[in-house]
């Protein structure tokens, strides 16, 4: 059984032999040269393009036998692709066309057709913008504004591009500053009949059609007139844009060198009179022309390879909406000068403000020294208050001192005695040295006392127990009591919250207060029978308000109306050797404590001084 892959080398063997025959093998070795392709713009469809381009492809490929040439009919978009695909060898396309692939594919012009009719420059392809001949409100480009302007198709180059451009040459925008802007597409003499009909104020031809079709006998040339007519040299049309080259014949990048020349010369070699020129209605190739003015043009019009210049730039839009801009600029400014002054006026009140706070700084500094210095006086003030009534009580105080002295004395002098005589009993001896020792130990606590009060010292607030305070003012005053042969009688409460306060300042206080009431009772019987009897009771409690309340009441001669008023001023007294300060110095250290010191009428003759201060609060016995 043969294999199924040896049948198939077989078979192909056996047609290879068939399709080459033996005398060809030499040939065959190179395969024979494709066609030339050409790709053909059929603007007007497939039959349109044969009819008119056949006959040049088959000029071209009688020129080369060995290969042959094909047209290959393509609409725009086909142009592209077959370009970008290179599926063909040359391209035949109009103006337009060719500058916007030879701008995206880099196609290259080997030769440019000629038309029957053109200029000395060779460039034959333009627009005749046409009016009625009547229409004399209709003189000039920029009369378009407002009107109905016709013309073949938005691509079609000599139909509408090129008006296109001299229109906006003359400041005309078609697409905006027209009534209307229709187009007709084929067959475009229709453009010149509806201009003629009334239908459109003004038709767009490519150039010599007008002529063209006077010539065939279907218009009246003199019914029509043409728009800014120019009169290129050499040309017989009459036309009102300027004129560009007709459309060229270019080769790929990827075309050979030698076939392209090859073609460019067969093309130049065709007589102006050969049919193929004749169906195409040009009159044979020239060499190729400059198509920078298309490009030119392309670019003003940003249309073609410019397509991209559409978008918007700044400078457009700041054209099209300067109003806005205008105002936009105007609210900035207005924006910028008023942030500055409000940035002027900031600065102004900070500089104020900055002022204003050196200066309270100042007066705050000053107010501070101010209170320093008054806290000073006050401290002395305060000592030389408690000097001042010392000294008043200081022959009580020698007396008060001279008892323990005394006693230590005596004690001395008879255990002297003892010893000299031989007499003395150690236990009898031991016995008086301790009563020696507790004397001057009493005599000590006196100087203490005195020293402790008398020392200069600036207020210490701590808790304290004001009953304390009372012990140690009467121990200060209990001397002069005794030779005043006067008794103070203590009522202390005992359940006192404790007050925060200077000890020593309500000492003094007290001391002051016990003071003016032995004093006041000068001139009182002495432990006499009735009322007059000389005693200074103290009490201690709470007044209603839960405050710490001291009173001092006596028996004395009470006080008079211009003392009740004066009692707490400075100076005023009315003791031969007083001073007067005593009451006012008190008042100020109870208010300074944060309490309030008054006098009134004990009701059994007599006055009664009394003070509060506040309890210490819960916060402040912690503290301790
Ligand atoms: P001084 O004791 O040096 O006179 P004070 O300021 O202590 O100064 O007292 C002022 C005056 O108030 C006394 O001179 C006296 O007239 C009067 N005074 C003070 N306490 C009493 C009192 N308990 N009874 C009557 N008069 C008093």
């Amino acid at each position: 059984m043969v294999p199924r892959s040896a049948l198939r080398v077989l078979i192909a063997a056996v047609v290879l032999t068939v399709c080459h025959p033996v005398g060809a093998t030499s040939a065959s070795m190179s395969p024979p040269l494709p066609p030339i392709r050409v790709a053909v713009l059929a603007y007007r469809g497939g039959d349109h393009a044969n009819a008119v381009w056949e006959p040049t492809i088959r000029y071209l490929a009688g020129r080369f036998p060995d290969r042959g040439a094909e047209m290959v009919p393509l609409d725009l978009p086909g142009m592209e692709e077959a370009v970008q695909g290179r599926t063909v060898d040359f391209v035949l396309t109009n103006t337009g066309n060719y500058v916007e692939l030879e701008a995206r594919h880099g196609i290259a012009r080997i030769a440019t057709l000629q038309s029957s009719r053109t200029g000395t420059s060779g460039a034959s392809v333009g627009s005749a913008l046409i009016v009625r001949a009547d229409r004399a409100d209709i003189r000039d480009l920029a009369d378009l504004k407002g009107r109905t302007v016709l013309a073949s198709d938005p691509d079609a180059f000599g139909g509408f591009q090129v008006a296109w451009g001299e229109m906006v040459k003359a400041g005309i925008d078609p697409y905006r500053d027209l009534k209307e802007l229709r187009f007709s597409g084929f067959p475009l003499d229709r453009i010149a009949f509806a201009v003629r009909d009334g239908d459109s104020d003004v038709g767009v031809l490519r150039a010599c059609l007008l002529e063209e079709l006077a010539a065939e006998g279907r218009i009246d040339p003199g019914r029509f007139r043409v728009l800014a007519p120019k009169a290129p040299p050499g040309f017989g049309c009459s036309v009102s844009t300027d004129l560009y080259p007709d459309w060229p014949l270019a080769r790929l990048a990827s075309t050979p060198e030698t076939l392209a020349k090859a073609v460019a010369v067969a093309l130049f070699q065709m007589p102006a009179n050969d049919p193929a020129a004749a169906a195409g209605g040009y009159a044979g190739w020239t060499v190729p022309l400059d198509y920078q003015p298309v490009h030119a043009l392309f670019r003003s019009l940003r249309i073609g390879p410019y397509r991209y210049l559409r978008e918007l730039s700044l400078v457009d839009i700041a054209r099209e909406h300067w109003q806005w801009l205008a105002v936009a600029a105007l609210a900035l400014l207005w924006w910028a000068i008023h942030s500055l002054r409000v940035e002027h006026l900031i600065k102004v009140r900070t500089a104020e403000l900055h002022a204003a706070n050196r200066g309270l700084r100042h007066e705050m500094a000053e107010r501070r020294r101010a209170e320093e210095v008054a806290r000073e006086r006050q401290k002395d003030m305060d000592h030389i208050a408690r000097l001042s009534i010392l000294g008043e009580m200081a022959s009580n105080l020698a007396h008060e001192l001279n008892q323990p002295l005394g006693a230590i004395s005596n004690y001395a002098r008879g255990c002297t005695r003892r010893l000299e005589a031989g007499t003395g009993d150690p236990a009898q001896l031991a016995g008086a040295t301790r009563a020696i020792a507790e004397q001057a130990e009493r005599a000590g606590q006196i100087i203490a006392r005195i020293r402790n009060f008398v020392r200069k010292r600036a207020p210490q607030p701590e808790p304290m127990d004001v009953n304390d305070g009372v012990h140690a003012a009467v121990a200060l005053c209990e001397g002069q009591a005794r030779t005043d042969s006067a008794a103070i009688t203590l009522s202390l409460a005992g359940d006192l919250p404790p007050v925060l306060a200077d000890r020593v300042q309500i000492e003094q206080v007290i001391l002051n207060l016990v003071k003016n009431a032995l004093d006041a009772m000068a001139d009182t019987k002495p432990g006499g029978a009735g009322d007059a009897v000389r005693v200074v009771s103290i009490r201690t409690g709470r007044d209603r308000e839960g405050r710490v309340e001291v009173a001092v009441a006596d028996r004395g001669h009470g006080l008079a109306a211009d003392a009740k008023a004066r009692l707490f001023e400075p100076f005023f007294t009315t003791k031969p050797g007083g001073m007067g300060l005593g009451l006012s110095i008190c008042r100020t250290i109870v208010e300074a404590h944060g309490g309030h010191l008054w006098a009134s009428d004990n009701p059994g003759g007599g006055t009664v001084m009394r003070f509060v201060l506040p309890a210490t609060t819960e916060e402040h016995r912690d503290d301790r």
